[in-house]
């Protein structure tokens, strides 16, 4: 798991109601790299989530039936 550092502004904060992880949409290579997780109990961070501060945590829950990747485009479309 990475720390609490938000992947759109780089900003550290502390997970509460109001940000936090988010778990999207995962594509059949998000799935198998998870499955890794469980068979051989990999302690790490798991694709398809991400942290969010308080200031994109709303825009990135609007997105969490997309992709991570595809997210990421609409929350911030200046990522690439
Ligand atoms: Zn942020």
């Amino acid at each position: 798991m990475k720390p609490p550092i938000c992947t759109i502004c780089n900003k550290r904060f502390k997970p509460s109601e109001k940000q936090g992880l988010i778990r999207f949409k995962l594509s059949e290579k998000d799935k198998e790299f998870n499955k890794k997780f469980e068979e051989k109990g990999f302690v790490g961070h798991k694709a398809g989530e991400d942290w969010f501060c308080e200031t994109h945590y709303k825009a990135a829950l609007k997105y969490k039936h997309l992709s991570l990747a595809e997210a990421y485009k609409q929350i911030n479309p200046h990522y690439s």
